[in-house]
């Protein structure tokens, strides 16, 4: 009767619905299915180099609001300057990032993989300086303030899962934020951000492949 019951539960527990794989198409630089918005803010990386460094990030626009479509007319340099006071102050940047993770866990991404986002700024990672020549840049909608959304951190793993598979340059141990690659500069993600988490799931999310 007990070994009834538990091979009942290992069954439902092996049976639980897990979110299909996500797959970037590696020839094209897109993440299959995705929303794209695609942003006149990038480049070629230098000849030869692949990415094998992900460059995680926080973002809100207006600062501390999430929603809405501005950190899409920021990355496409679409931003109207009129539509809050803040905007004019970041007028004229020329910046973007692969993707956006959005709090619900929607992913918008606004430049190929393959290609060079302007993300990372003056940087520098192990001894290397200027982390968009070989980094890949992800935003996630937050502030430091803000605990990122468990939804977030599913899809930030997922996908994780599907550019490791994509560029085997990549890897679970060369992931980092913003704060850490500048450090005199920036603060993104945040010290909310729970590393801990993200390792756990891309952990699972890279066994499940
Ligand atoms: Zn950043």
């Amino acid at each position: 009767m007990w070994q009834n019951r538990r091979a009942s539960m290992t069954i439902t527990a092996a049976t639980i619905p897990v979110a299909a794989p996500l797959k970037v198409d590696a020839a094209t630089g897109l993440l299959v299915g995705a929303r794209q918005v695609l942003s006149p803010h990038c480049d070629a990386r230098p000849s030869g180099v692949k990415p094998d460094l992900l460059v995680l990030h926080g973002i809100s626009l207006p600062p501390g609001e999430f929603g809405g479509p501005w950190i899409d007319r920021l990355f496409t340099g679409t931003l109207p300057l009129d539509a809050h006071p803040y905007f004019r102050a970041i007028a004229g940047s020329r910046v973007s990032a692969h993707a956006l993770i959005r709090r619900d866990g929607e992913i918008v991404q606004y430049v190929p993989f393959g290609a060079r986002a302007w993300h990372a700024g003056h940087s520098e990672y192990d001894g290397r300086k200027g982390c968009n020549d070989f980094s890949i840049g992800i935003e996630l909608e937050g502030t430091d303030e803000t605990p990122y959304t468990e939804a977030q951190y599913e899809e930030l793993a997922r996908l994780a899962a599907a550019l490791f598979e994509a560029y085997p340059s990549l890897g679970p141990e060369h992931i980092v934020g913003h704060s850490d690659i500048a450090p005199e500069r920036k603060t993104d993600p945040g010290p909310l951000f729970n590393w801990r988490r993200l390792r756990t799931l891309v952990e699972e999310r890279t066994a499940l492949r």
